[in-house]
């Protein structure tokens, strides 16, 4: 099954033999408006210029959609006939297609979202002590083609709309029954499912501030964090366009070993990306995430972690500030056909306590979710990619024995 076009069927295979799924709706007419592609700002602007109405309509249309999960104008009670029948002729609320969807032993949830016939992502939802974090996805594959990433070997095929990346919110707090405000269930977003966020930077913010607006999910700032694999001058748009949580992916401290594991490390080496780091900590004042995920034999050695201390304590130095740095150990999560493994529990420790010593704070991230695929590195949704590189990874399993059924 080496053909990108019979995996676009999965899709409705996989529908088919999900109970509870739903038949696909059609697509939202192209010449209305889909709401959920649209921020306060732009909502606003739509009332004002293409309805000639007030702003103030405009917040109550957000508190529809995403207090209250109506997506029919019909039943907006507090709108007058007119505007519900002019909103109606202008405008949708379109929200992706649920596919399926999986609970976990742990408590996490994972949804398969259709975002068009032939496209599907995957939205994660993890409770934890008081917390709910939901991990977006914020493109159909990705073409980092970071190694040791399962979505890297699906390809990339196409960034998602604002629409695409709110809907992946909306369903998940609509299932939760979450109540901005009041009943919170979700507490916490981080874009850090499938794709790289700042390669699609205009729908990735205008989504992150329906996130953190009172009239949309009434997140903290902080409370929604980007995590890149480090596209050096996006993270200066971002500060100054956006407000949130800055996390990167480092996985190694010596460029020669991070380019071999995150290619954009050739474009963007790491004393780069690390002042990039150190203007968005001092300008936003706030700490950065460094997310290093440990693969044995391969960056968790002593030196590795000697090295990263030292290039953690830089980053302090810089950024004057006490434990600006703050790093997140993740044990490699397998997939079928990855070469990397996941180190023994001593090697971890031996890691996590060489930090420690060198006055990091750096908690290991334990995996949730893995009995459902759910975890870091293991979201894929089904992909219809353009770059052929998931028909080549297909072959390569084949050629060394890994059947077709483990890649899926
Ligand atoms: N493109 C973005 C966001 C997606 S990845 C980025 O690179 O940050 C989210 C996090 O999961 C990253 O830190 C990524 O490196 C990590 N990750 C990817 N594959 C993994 C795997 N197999 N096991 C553990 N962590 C993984």
């Amino acid at each position: 099954m080496t053909d990108p076009r019979a995996i676009a069927l999965d899709l409705v295979s996989a529908e088919a033999a999900a109970p509870g799924a739903r038949a696909p709706e059609s697509a939202a007419p192209a010449a209305r408006t889909n709401l959920f592609d649209l921020d306060r700002a732009s909502l606003e602007r739509f009332f004002e210029e293409t309805l000639g109405e007030k702003k103030f309509r405009a917040h109550q249309v957000m508190k529809w959609i995403h207090h209250r999960y109506v997506t029919d104008f019909a039943q907006m009670t507090d709108l007058g006939k007119a505007l519900r029948a002019k909103l109606e002729a202008h405008a949708v609320v379109h929200a992706p297609q649920l596919v399926f969807d999986k609970a976990s032993a742990d408590g996490t949830h994972k949804w398969l979202l259709g975002m068009d016939p032939k496209n599907a992502i995957e939205t994660v939802y993890i409770p934890d002590k008081g917390r709910g974090t939901l991990c977006v996805s914020s493109q159909v594959g990705c073409a980092l083609n970071c190694q040791f990433c399962s979505t890297a070997t699906q390809g990339f095929n196409r960034n998602l709309s604002t629409a695409e990346i709110i809907g992946q919110v909306w369903i998940a707090a609509r299932h939760l029954g979450n109540v901005p405000h009041q009943q919170r269930k979700l507490t916490n977003v981080v874009m850090m499912g499938m794709g790289e966020p700042l390669a699609n930077f205009d729908n990735v913010v205008r989504a992150m501030s329906i996130m953190r607006d009172d009239l949309g999910y009434g997140l903290a700032n902080k409370r929604v964090t980007l995590s890149t694999a480090g596209m050096v001058p996006m993270i200066d748009r971002l500060a100054e366009e956006s407000d949130v949580s800055l996390a990167v992916s480092l996985h190694a401290p010596f460029d020669e070993l991070r380019t071999e594991l995150v290619p954009l490390n050739k474009k963007y080496p790491l004393d780069q990306l690390m002042e990039a780091c150190v203007r968005y900590a001092r300008r936003k004042k706030s700490s950065v995430t460094f997310e290093y995920t440990l693969m044995k034999g391969v960056n968790d050695q002593p030196q590795h972690a000697r090295a990263l201390a030292r290039l953690m304590r830089q980053f302090d130095n810089a950024v004057q500030m006490k434990d600006a740095a703050k790093v997140n150990l993740i044990p490699f999560n397998p997939f079928p056909g990855t070469r990397f493994e996941r180190p023994d529990e001593t090697a971890i420790r031996a890691f996590q306590k060489l930090l420690n010593d060198a006055g990091l704070i750096a908690p290991v991230r334990r995996t949730r979710g893995d009995d459902i695929d759910a975890a870091c590195g293991q979201l894929k949704g089904q992909v219809m990619d353009r770059t052929r590189r998931q028909a080549e990874f297909r072959k390569q399993l084949q050629a060394r024995g890994v059947g077709h059924e483990a890649t899926r």
